[in-house]
């Protein structure tokens, strides 16, 4: 293929690619968004595969099939509450990577670059390493941390600050050492420190995060690889490259300041791991004590069935239940008796971004009731009802008003200001936060125990009775 048509062919997957951010920004043209994405990734797999640069066809073959046949088993196997694991995973894999290019152009017998290009070309190998080895193992930790491998309780060392700051000054040094030292064919020993010191950066600095603050760092680190493969397309002079890794990291960028700011956080202080470990006052969060009044589905139907107003709050539990067709079941039914049914979404509901409205999509719940916190947070106190199915820390009042509480400032979907509230879960258990939940022993709380999908089959089973 003629260099010409590469250019344009990358031209063309460049645009696919941000027609399709475009189209995930909004649950109805999500797919439309995806499907972009697709033809962009297959046009530019296609164009590289053509391009000039490739000779090996032999090696390229093997990997594609090893990595697709992978990639699609992955795909098939997981489960919907295993996304974000997932998605963690795949970020480890473009920093590593990032690595594995970085050292393979660092040894790269042909390199026949000279003067100010070759030392270009060296600040792009030692950034493409950099961040690739903190991906890599933040990413490994953050699957860790999702999948319940490694506890969520932040890992705190004594003056962490100092040794991050410890390890920034270090990782400049080495670079200058490297730079000076690859003048004359050396640097490897600084070159595999700084790995080192980056592997042990990734690790320490995820490690140090709990609490709720674990979706910044998933946002944080999907922009990580995106800036990972960025330095890969500098390394491998690939255009493309840098165009979707620069997407990839800005749009995870703007994604994580978005997530800081649904839960009031400073973006600084989360990823300096300060957060999510009872800072609010200093002193020990409160130990939630009170009466806990049970309920069972027929008056659960019976409140329903008597309300006007009412909101279903999903979260977590509903994923893992999946309880969203019974959920979608039963709006439909309270819809045509003439109730008002909205659903309020947390931005940090659930294990991923935007967790609950694939799961409404999938159940084809109609966007048009369903609503951010910000817009539906005022209507409580006009809700008759509000049902909280499996959702725990998106709905605690301490985040409001215990300012020792790990998730204090975070803010919460306020259902306790409506008439009723029914709570869906199997237990008292914490939620991903790991803290105990006035809401449970409110005054107008009701709790329904067992499976999500269990309780909604059954209230759905009496209101079609
Ligand atoms: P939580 O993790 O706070 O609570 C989920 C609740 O669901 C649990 O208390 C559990 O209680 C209940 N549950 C689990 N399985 C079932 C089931 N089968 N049926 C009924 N209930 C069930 O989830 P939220 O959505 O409220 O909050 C999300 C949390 O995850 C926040 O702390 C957020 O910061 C964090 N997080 C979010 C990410 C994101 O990007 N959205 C990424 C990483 C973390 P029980 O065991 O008693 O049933």
């Amino acid at each position: 293929m003629s260099q010409g048509l590469v250019t344009m062919s990358y031209i063309a997957a460049s645009i696919l690619f941000i027609l399709s951010l475009g189209g995930l920004s909004n649950p109805e043209t999500a797919r439309r968004g995806n499907l972009y994405g697709m033809i962009g990734m297959g046009i530019a797999v296609f164009a590289t595969i053509m391009s000039d640069t490739v000779d090996s066809y032999v090696i390229l073959i093997i990997a594609l099939l090893i990595g697709g046949t992978i990639g699609s088993k992955a795909a098939k196997m997981v489960e919907m509450t295993q996304m974000p694991e997932l998605v963690a995973i795949m970020h480890s894999l473009v920093g590593m990577a990032a690595v594995l290019v970085g050292y393979a152009n660092f040894i790269d017998p042909t390199a026949t670059l000279t003067g100010v290009e070759k030392t270009i070309h060296e600040v792009e190998i030692y950034l493409g390493i950099l961040i690739g080895a903190v991906t890599f193992t933040g990413s490994v930790v953050a699957f860790g941390k999702l999948s319940g491998r490694i506890g969520g309780t932040p890992v705190l060392l004594p003056g962490r600050h100092w040794l991050n700051l410890g390890l920034l000054v270090a990782s400049i040094w080495l670079c200058m050492q490297f730079i000076e030292s690859a003048e004359t064919g050396g640097g490897t020993w600084a070159l595999i420190l700084m790995t080192l010191i980056a592997f042990a950066f990734g690790v320490h600095m995820v490690m140090a995060i709990g609490g709720a603050d674990m979706p910044v760092v998933v946002s944080m680190l999907n922009s990580y690889s995106g800036w990972a493969a960025a330095a890969t397309g500098f390394m491998l002079n690939n255009d493309l490259l840098i165009v979707t890794g620069a997407l990839v990291g800005s749009s995870g960028a703007i994604l994580s300041y978005i997530m800081c700011r649904a839960m009031n956080r400073n973006f600084i202080s989360v990823i300096a791991g300060g957060f999510g470990t009872g800072t609010g006052g200093g002193g020990e969060a409160a130990v939630v004590e009170g009466e806990v009044s049970p309920i069972e589905a027929a008056e659960t139907a019976q409140l329903l069935l008597d309300a006007k107003n009412i909101v279903i709050i999903p979260g977590y539990g509903m994923a893992v239940a999946q309880a969203q067709h019974t959920v979608n079941e039963i709006t439909k039914l309270l819809r045509s008796k003439g109730k008002n049914v909205s659903f309020g979404i947390h931005p940090v509901a659930g294990r991923m971004p935007g967790h609950m409205n694939v799961l409404l999509a999938e159940a084809k719940v109609p966007y048009d009731i369903v609503f951010e916190m910000d817009e539906i947070n005022d209507d409580f106190p006009n809700v008759d009802v509000s049902i909280v199915i499996g959702a725990n820390d998106i709905v605690n009042p301490s985040a409001l008003d215990d300012p020792n509480s790990p998730i204090a400032g975070m803010p919460v979907l306020e259902c306790w200001k409506g008439e009723t509230t029914i709570v869906l879960k199997r237990s008292m258990a914490s939620g991903y936060a790991g803290v105990g939940n006035p809401l449970f022993v409110h005054e107008n709380t009701r709790m329904l125990f067992g499976d999500a999908n269990d309780s909604m089959q059954e209230v759905l089973k009496i209101l079609n009775s």
